[in-house]
């Protein structure tokens, strides 16, 4: 659009020189206000985000920037990581070294990794989760040098909160022992693998004996106690690798991975004694308690886990009415 002489702005032809310098003194100083604001606002947002962001020099292998949060999340010195990159390094869980570098170097190819997750050592010794995402950035001036620029974000306690939800939905409340749901699925884990390795595998049902006797006796509550004690004697009498779980009000089951039928019979047998053993108090009066079980083992013409539950299941059965406190193999 064409400017007529009435809109035209006060232009430098009518204006002193000097006025003319302080307008455009008064601009770059707003400028410099506006920039440094900006500056301020980015480097509080720094301070307290709860990542590291970072930039690294991949042919000079050193790291060219971190930003502040790096001291309070790695509680290192910013200023010896940026001397010395093997800092990084050293700052790494021992067990995740191998895969934070290699997921590192994997960025020149893809460009991003957007899902590494790795755990580092402070130096006061307390380990924490990193999410680090990183992303290769060619700078476009003349030395088109490659920078892997990153964001490193503490999931520590999302990382604590998930590994919480994962205990609260596969444990059973009252005894601490699995939960039906999480036996079966490890227990068909162990069935395939078994099937798959040519490996023995047992399976084990137990079943209270006259438990509905022992909560009208002595009350709720005491039943509810047997249901621990019986649950920390699987806990105590089980190798490690083998699965207890309690899959119904007071029935439990166990899982014996590589374990052939004598040596799973052992374990039935100290569980049994285990169990004979527990004494329990109610008003001055001590009484013990007696459970019965049923125990198969894997065999090749087995297609499915069921039926394995259904021959321990049907053993156990068979115990009960040969007169409860006893083993009966399937
Ligand atoms: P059997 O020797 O034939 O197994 O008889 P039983 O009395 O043990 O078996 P039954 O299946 O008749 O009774 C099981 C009882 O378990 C009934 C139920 O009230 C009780 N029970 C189930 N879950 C819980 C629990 O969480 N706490 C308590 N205290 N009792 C429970
Ligand atoms: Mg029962
Ligand atoms: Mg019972």
């Amino acid at each position: 659009m064409e400017k007529s002489p009435l809109t035209a702005p006060m232009q430098s032809a009518h204006m002193p020189v000097a006025a003319e310098t302080l307008l455009a003194l008064m601009h770059a100083q707003a400028e410099v206000a506006r920039l440094s604001e900006r500056e301020q606002l980015f480097s509080s947002l720094l301070v307290s985000v709860n990542a590291v962001l970072w930039a690294f020099d991949w042919e000079t292998q050193r790291m060219i920037y971190v930003s502040p949060a790096y001291e309070r999340i790695f509680g290192r010195s910013a200023g010896l990581l940026l001397a010395d990159y093997a800092q990084w390094r050293d700052s790494i869980y021992p067990d995740d070294l191998n895969y934070a570098e290699r997921s590192l170097s994997e960025v020149i190819d893809k460009g991003a990794i957007e899902d590494r997750e790795y755990r580092i050592i402070r130096a006061d010794g307390e380990v924490r989760w990193l999410s680090d995402k990183c992303f290769v950035s060619q700078q476009a001036d003349a030395s088109q040098r490659l920078i892997v620029v990153g964001i490193a974000e503490d999931i520590t306690e999302k990382k604590r909160l998930e590994d919480e939800l994962q205990r609260l939905a596969t444990t059973d409340v009252l005894t601490q022992s699995s939960n039906r749901r999480h036996f079966f699925e490890c227990a068909q884990r162990e069935f395939e693998l078994a099937r798959l390795q040519g490996t023995p595998l047992s399976f084990l049902l137990l079943d209270i004996d006259d438990f509905k006797k022992i909560n009208d006796t002595y009350g709720h509550q005491t039943g509810d106690l047997v249901l621990q004690r019986i649950a920390e004697s699987g806990r105590t009498t089980l190798r490690r690798g083998d699965l207890f779980g309690r899959i119904g009000g007071e029935e439990f089951a166990a899982i014996f991975p590589g374990c052939a039928a004598d040596t799973a019979l052992q374990i039935a047998e100290r569980l049994q004694r285990e169990i004979q053993r527990l004494s329990f108090q109610h008003d001055a009066q001590s009484f013990g308690i007696t459970a019965s079980q049923g125990l198969t083992s894997l065999t090749d013409s087995d297609q499915s886990l069921e039926a394995l539950y259904g021959r321990a299941d049907e053993a156990m059965y068979q115990a009960k009415r040969q007169g409860k406190n006893q083993i009966v193999l399937g």
